[in-house]
């Protein structure tokens, strides 16, 4: 039978902080509509999903299929339908005021393209630091900044912090924006297809790195994604959206290798 552990791009385990049964980040029977009326778009039906601490989601399927909806609704940015739920550590989202400012710090989201996360003209000094303005963190700056670029292996890390984006490569800035993501000690990181804009080269240098910070720090993740080779790669569970609802969500393995829903079978058909 095919093994995950047995694959040559997975790191040694070493100390892995070990995914627990604790729940972060959590939806309950969401619904997502956009519009009104005739023209009302129902885009999320009863939607259940759930992320651990030092687990790593993938949130699969096809364009359109309401992945980035979900992965927003469950960070606060996307209004949900009454009666859905969406909570973190069991609380409901804050809405408001300084809660939000806390909840921001525990829910980072890493965008797609570094190019566009990235402010062209900023240093790497400045990108990262902005997250730390914002929470109007008490602590040393410049030395969390540091940090903040180990923890995303771009070393040494002294070494970029007058460089702007522009005389970085792709995985480098890549890193910037996991660093400017990770400088506010997240719990969990939202990633909307992370390496889709990268060279193939560098793609596995940044998956090895979100299987690091799992492992290394018990940070959890939610990647949003429609590549099925990186879920396998990377991923401790697989959830498959269509059409706006999950229609199977469980351990890699089983999700890829035994999938009990058609439509996913289609889904594996399709990888070249
Ligand atoms: P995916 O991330 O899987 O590609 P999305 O969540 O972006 O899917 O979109 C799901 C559906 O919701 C699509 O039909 C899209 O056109 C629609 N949609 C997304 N955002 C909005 C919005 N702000 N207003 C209206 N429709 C939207």
């Amino acid at each position: 039978p095919v093994t995950r552990r047995g694959r040559p791009d997975r790191p040694p385990v070493g100390e892995r902080i070990e995914m627990s049964e604790e729940i972060l980040l959590e939806a309950r029977g969401v619904n997502v509509t956009f519009g009104s009326g005739s023209a009302a778009l129902h885009v999320l039906h009863d939607v259940d999903m759930v992320v651990r601490k030092g687990e790593i989601v993938a949130l699969v399927g096809q364009s359109g299929s309401g992945k980035t909806t979900l992965a927003r609704a469950m960070m606060g940015l996307q209004p949900v339908d009454s009666g859905s739920v969406v909570q973190f550590r069991g609380e409901d989202l804050p809405t408001r005021g300084k809660d939000v400012r806390a909840f921001r710090k525990k829910v980072q989201m890493v965008f797609q393209d570094p190019s566009a996360a990235l402010n062209p003209k900023l240093s790497v000094y400045e990108s990262v630091a902005e997250g730390l303005r914002v929470q109007k963190y008490p602590g040393d700056e410049r030395a969390r900044v540091i940090e903040a670029l180990e923890e995303a292996e771009l070393l040494p890390a002294e070494n970029y912090l007058g460089a702007i984006p522009q005389e970085m490569s792709g995985g480098q800035r890549q890193r910037v924006v996991i660093a400017g993501a990770l400088v506010t000690g997240p719990e969990i990181l939202v990633a909307d297809e992370p390496v889709a804009s990268l060279d193939a080269s560098v793609r596995g240098e940044i998956l090895s790195l979100m299987l690091s910070l799992r492992d290394r720090l018990g940070v959890s993740a939610l990647i949003i994604t429609h590549d099925l080779g990186l879920a396998w790669n990377i991923a401790d569970t697989v959830a498959v959206i269509n059409e706006g609802r999950i229609i199977e969500h469980g351990p890699t393995e089983q999700v890829l290798l035994e999938p009990k829903h058609p439509y996913t079978r289609t889904l594996l058909d399709s990888v070249p």
